[in-house]
């Protein structure tokens, strides 16, 4: 389905500033072809500090439009990291800086006059563990709009967006309960709803369903699979099978390098890298 290049087209370093990666062995990771499909958010030689420590390290991907991107590796691999830096959630940890280029459909995401709350908008986030307000279900899905005066009809952004996260049989008849009486995945799911009312175009997920069971997490990974539809996905998961079940591409990561990234197929059948063979093959992590 996709197809793979050993060298990254011409395409990419259109209107962007950022310096050709030098040979190295960054460019023995197979990427995806960009002209393939579009790329909604473009990593180009991304490096990421806290102080002196680089968690990420001089990372190059492309995340295509409407497919779902699953970035795996072991713990403290730089995956939340790469992912937080997408929407500038890392904005908020003062020894955070970022070298290298990353771009938001061609918009530079750190561009000193680009409006970080815009962006977040667009580039929409759920955490780990489920954080609905303390407000009602309607209120969780309505705030965003609300806050960013929405003018339409609240209670059909409501509906659709209950309905886009699987939730609105389950809940449509307690739309004024308070969102803590539902269950953990019922929260998660009310939580992508949120984001979702929001318009976005990008939807990134941190561990989505390590707080969940096994049934809350298979109902969030059919949802995934029907968000990419409308929205481009990227998931960071320590859960390989997750990564395989439910991602079109797959980056793994280790030790804040990008070992390699490929259709989910290939880096699950037949990676390139030795390091993600024995990744996930259960030889370390
Ligand atoms: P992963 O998501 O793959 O588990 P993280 O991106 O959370 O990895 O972390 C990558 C590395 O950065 C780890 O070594 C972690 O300890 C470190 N790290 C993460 N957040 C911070 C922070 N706020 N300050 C300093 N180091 C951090």
């Amino acid at each position: 389905m996709v197809m793979v290049s050993d060298t990254r087209s011409e395409r990419q370093d259109e209107g962007i500033s950022a310096p050709i990666a030098p040979p190295s062995v960054r460019q023995q990771v197979r990427l995806p072809r960009a002209d393939v499909t579009e790329t909604t958010i473009r990593a180009k030689r991304v490096t990421i500090r806290y102080g002196d420590f680089a968690a990420v390290r001089d990372v190059t991907l492309d995340i295509p439009d409407r497919q779902v991107t699953a970035i795996i590796g072991p713990s403290g691999c730089g995956k939340s990291t790469l992912l937080r830096a997408m929407n500038r959630m890392n904005d908020f940890i003062p020894t955070m800086s970022l070298s290298g280029t990353l771009t938001y459909r061609g918009v530079d995401i750190y561009a000193s006059k680009s409006d970080a709350v815009d962006l977040r908008r667009r580039i929409g986030m759920v955490f780990q563990k489920p954080n609905p307000f303390p407000k009602t279900i309607f209120k969780n899905v309505a705030w965003g709009a609300s806050i960013n005066g929405f003018r339409g009809n609240l209670h059909e952004l409501v509906e659709r967006a209950l309905r886009q996260a699987a939730l609105w049989d389950e809940v449509k008849d307690k739309l004024n309960k308070s969102a803590f009486a539902l269950s953990g995945g019922q929260q998660q799911r009310l939580c992508i709803a949120r984001a979702v009312a929001l318009q976005p175009d990008v939807i990134l997920m941190d561990e989505p369903c390590s707080a969940l069971d096994p049934i809350a997490t298979a109902k969030i990974e059919d949802l995934i699979d029907e968000l990419k539809a409308l929205y481009t996905v990227v998931l960071v998961t320590h859960n390989m099978q997750q990564a395989a079940r439910v991602s079109d591409l797959t980056a793994f990561m280790y030790m804040g390098e990008l070992i390699e990234f490929d259709a989910t197929d290939t880096i699950f059948t037949k990676p390139n890298q030795q390091r993600t063979q024995d990744y996930i093959t259960g030889r370390f992590g």
